[in-house]
């Protein structure tokens, strides 16, 4: 018995499993837990590594005697682009610091599109007929809520280890007009972990796209949230894009919400000097300049790049057993047995869990009832869909060490009776 693979079992077989699992189930439900592992949030501890932030900054100029506490500066203070243009391989004249959200300047971003119309735009994308934008999936639930709030219609393609099918990708993008961009998560994607080749990156710069302002948002949130020694480089999509000749294709975003506070980081945007003008401009139309204090706190507090990736071996170090428990639980209870296929991110901050087709919503519930919240099942699909009904989002960085333990018991109890059910059926 042991790991055999529940489809390979006989009926009987089956039928006791599923009796077994039961009784699992119910003793889990008898522990009236009450868990969370939805949050892609970090952790009070993680918080507590960047709160030397609360006393500075020290000083009120930045390095060119800018007084940071008064109005201007849209493009943000000079010495954190700098930071931030190295740690994210671009010039500095390529980066603008913003507030505490890339998210906002996303919605900025299809905003000005959607108003005004690209660099390298014929008309606002407001004017087009249709809107479409190809989705890898499983993604970033946001990013989906974001087009789905502008009414852009989506197309889905497969999110492999290596970054989107790009064979899908070529075909639509060359073949439709109204396909305006993708969203990429180029480093430990949300939710696979999927770190973007160098050669998918190349593909994704030099294709041919029908529309002339295709666009490649490159939400490069976990650029530097490394979970082993095995540190990836992102793929330079503004260079390769620009030796390409599609030098205003990509708009990179990044930010320090899960360097610092999440709340209360340090947003960037990254592109070409023609794009990073542009997206200036329309930001005057509704501010006159960032929080350069937030900024100048921040270039204190690091000190430079490499006090950045100092910080974020901490984080690691915080991060890094959560994972391994995650792992390690899904092995020894699910390993061997057919119902489950999982991640094993070298960045990031989830795990994606794929289960038995059709079972996934099944799973969510169970664990609901036994007082286990998890994202919703289909969450990281545009409309929340999985046509397969088999993915989980685990998001394991803010719960204790303990706790992320016993969640990952009882979603395995969970797996298993609904794989059970669903093949006793
Ligand atoms: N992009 C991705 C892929 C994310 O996972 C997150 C955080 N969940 C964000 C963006 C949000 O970034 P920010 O806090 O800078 O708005």
């Amino acid at each position: 018995e042991g790991k055999t693979p529940l489809a390979d079992r006989s009926p009987d077989e089956l039928a006791a499993f599923l009796a077994a699992q039961k009784t699992a189930y119910d003793a889990l439900q008898a522990r009236g837990l009450k868990l969370d592992l939805t949050r892609g949030k970090p952790a009070p501890e993680q918080l507590d590594l960047s709160n030397a932030l609360l006393t500075l900054p020290t000083s009120y100029k930045d390095a060119d005697g800018v007084d940071v506490r008064n109005y201007g500066g849209l493009e943000g203070i000079r010495e954190i682009r700098e930071m931030f243009a190295e740690l994210l391989w671009v010039e500095p004249s390529q980066i603008v610091a913003g507030g505490n959200a890339s998210l906002v300047m996303m919605r900025e971003v299809l905003t000005d599109l959607w108003l005004h119309g690209a660099v390298d735009g014929e008309r606002p994308w407001g004017q087009e007929e249709k809107v479409t934008f190809i989705c890898p999936v499983p993604g970033y639930d946001r990013h989906f809520t974001l087009l789905d709030w502008f009414g852009i219609d989506t197309v889905t393609v497969p999110m492999n280890a290596d970054g989107p099918d790009m064979d899908e990708v070529e075909r639509l993008a060359a073949s439709d007009p109204s396909i305006k961009g993708i969203w990429i998560v180029p480093t430990y994607a949300n939710p696979t972990g999927s770190v973007v080749t160098q050669e998918v990156a190349a593909r994704l710069a030099s294709m041919p796209t029908a529309a002339p302002d295709f666009k490649i948002l490159w939400d490069n949130a976990y650029a530097l949230h490394h979970l082993t020694q095995d540190e990836a480089k992102t793929a330079d999509i503004l260079g390769l894009c620009s030796a390409a000749g599609h030098p205003h294709r990509p708009i990179q975003f990044a930010s320090t919400s899960k360097i610092t506070f999440a709340g209360a980081g340090v947003a960037f945007l990254a592109a070409s000097v023609e794009n990073v003008g542009w997206y200036t401009k329309h930001l005057g139309a509704g501010a006159i300049g960032p929080d350069k204090v937030n900024q100048l706190r921040h270039v204190e507090f690091f000190g430079s790049a490499d006090g950045v990736r100092q910080h974020m071996a901490k984080h690691r170090d915080i991060l890094a057993p959560k994972f391994a428990a995650v792992l390690s639980v899904l092995e020894e209870k699910l390993g061997g047995l057919g119902v489950a296929t999982w991640t094993d991110p070298t960045g990031g901050y989830f795990v994606s869990l794929d289960v038995v087709d059709g079972t996934a919503a099944r799973v969510v519930q169970l664990a609901k009832d036994a007082g286990i919240a998890l994202t919703p099942a289909g969450a990281s699909f545009p409309g929340g869909n999985d046509p397969r009904d088999r993915n989980i989002r685990l998001a394991p960085s803010f719960p204790s060490l303990e706790a992320v333990r016993d969640t990952m018991e009882a979603v395995a109890t969970c797996v298993l009776l609904a794989a059970a059910e669903h093949l006793s059926a």
